[in-house]
């Protein structure tokens, strides 16, 4: 213990646990890669602006969960709550949709900051895998997205997730739909904060948690009832292209995500092994966003999945991944000569690509064949002077215990063959 402890709200990520986490942001960027996004990686941190206009004032996000600060020179910044903004921004910045084909697809991985009452599965830094679509109103583009992360899931052996699917309509069907929303939700008992918020943002009003609210909300007028032909076209082919790639979802006409700019497709990915945050992953499209943050329209869709809640559900479905071994091979050298020689040839192993490690400090042999175990290895390279002098290294295999003696010139390309 030092005096210092993680801030609240956050936690270290330590070995061998930190490998799980390596390992869920590689199976989710992997299909991703192979489909064409190209990686980016944006600063911790932007304008207060961006994300006030990219997420919006009204938002939970913006209006009470930000990092905001001033610095020294007088910039309002924020730690970033979410990446979308960030990567449109960055896009926009380099004139990526001028210069390449459209749709730029990018992908993300990284850290992200909220200040929110913390809870299993909720902290205050958390972890992110997103991937973005800019610049293509295509519903196949909504359905890659959906069916990457669904790819991603199921290659970690998660099975006990499900889809859920809506449409948000767009700037010809909306305005109608939060209007009879609107009229429905002054009709009923709720506090003033939430009567408010039906004024500002009636959609968000659907997402609230609380059972008060909830059983109010039976006979809410649903946005699938008042899609215009276009968006409900749109959306049937996002369903029947998922439907084709024999990816599950449910409709769910309630889902909505609560910000103007978000349009047609919106979607969520949640895990029944969770309790109450259940959300692993979310997304959209979003096809005002550009034109909210001064570009050009730009229709884009995108998702961001949790990397520490995709780790929870994980537990909770007790599916252990198969991790590479941290180390294959452990040398224990007695004697100095045996140090200079056995580091020789760990070094060499390294070069060669196998993980291989050493027995540092000078250690007895019981203190280092314990860590040797301890490592995982799967077999330990052992030298006295006595072996020197006989040309040889003894190589034990970790599991049989089956000791051999070979040559010192000889050990590399044997350890080397039996690893293959
Ligand atoms: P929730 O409804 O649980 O607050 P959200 O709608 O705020 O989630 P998004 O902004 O859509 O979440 O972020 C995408 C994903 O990032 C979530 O599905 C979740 O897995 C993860 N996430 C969001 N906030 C947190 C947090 N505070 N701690 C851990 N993971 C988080
Ligand atoms: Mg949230």
């Amino acid at each position: 213990m030092s005096t210092f402890q993680a801030p609240k709200g956050t936690y270290d990520l330590l070995p061998p646990d930190s490998a799980k986490y390596l390992a869920v942001r590689e199976a989710i960027a992997a299909p991703l890669r192979n489909s064409g996004y190209g990686y980016i990686e944006t600063p911790g941190f932007e304008s207060v602006e961006l994300f006030a206009r990219g997420v919006g004032e009204s938002t939970d996000i913006v209006s009470k969960e930000m990092y905001a600060f001033e610095t020294k020179g007088g910039t309002k910044l924020a730690l970033r709550p979410e990446g979308t903004a960030s990567v449109l921004r960055a896009a926009l910045e380099a004139n990526l949709h001028k210069v390449g084909n459209l749709p730029v697809k990018l992908w993300y991985s990284g850290s992200y900051y909220r200040y929110e009452r913390p809870q299993k599965g909720r902290y205050r830094h958390f972890s992110q895998v997103g991937a973005e679509a800019i610049g293509a109103e295509d519903p196949a583009l909504d359905a890659e997205l959906i069916i990457l992360a669904d790819q991603a899931y199921r290659t970690l052996g998660l099975r006990n997730f499900r889809i859920l699917l809506n449409s948000l309509g767009d700037k010809e069907c909306r305005p109608v739909y939060r209007a009879a929303l609107q009229d429905f939700l002054r009709g009923l008992d709720l506090d003033e904060d939430t009567l408010r918020r039906a004024e500002i943002n009636p959609l968000r009003v659907l997402d609230d948690k609380r059972e008060s609210v909830q059983k109010q909300l039976g006979d809410a007028p649903l946005l699938r009832d008042y899609l215009c032909d276009a968006c409900k076209a749109y959306h049937e082919e996002v369903r029947e292209l998922i439907t084709a790639a024999s990816v599950a979802f449910e409709d769910d006409p309630k889902l909505v995500r609560g910000l103007d700019y978000y349009t047609r497709t919106t979607f969520e990915f949640v895990h029944d092994g969770l309790g109450s945050q259940s959300a692993v992953g979310g997304g959209g499209r979003y096809d005002g966003l550009s034109e909210m943050i001064g570009g050009p329209a730009l229709p884009s869709v995108g998702w961001a999945l949790g990397v520490d809640r995709t780790v929870l559900a994980l537990e909770a479905e007790g599916v252990e991944l198969e991790l590479p071994a941290a180390t294959s091979v452990y040398a224990v050298p007695l004697g100095d000569e045996a140090r200079r020689v056995l580091f020789a040839k760990v070094t060499e192993l390294r070069k060669l690509g196998v993980a291989a490690d050493f027995s540092y400090g000078a250690k007895g042999l019981k203190g280092a064949m314990k860590n040797a175990n301890r490592s995982g290895a799967r077999y330990a390279v052992v030298a006295g002077e006595r072996d020197l002098a006989e040309g040889v290294v003894q190589l034990k295999d970790m599991v049989s215990g089956e000791q051999t003696a070979i040559g010192v010139n000889e050990i590399v390309a044997e350890l080397e063959s039996r690893l293959g």
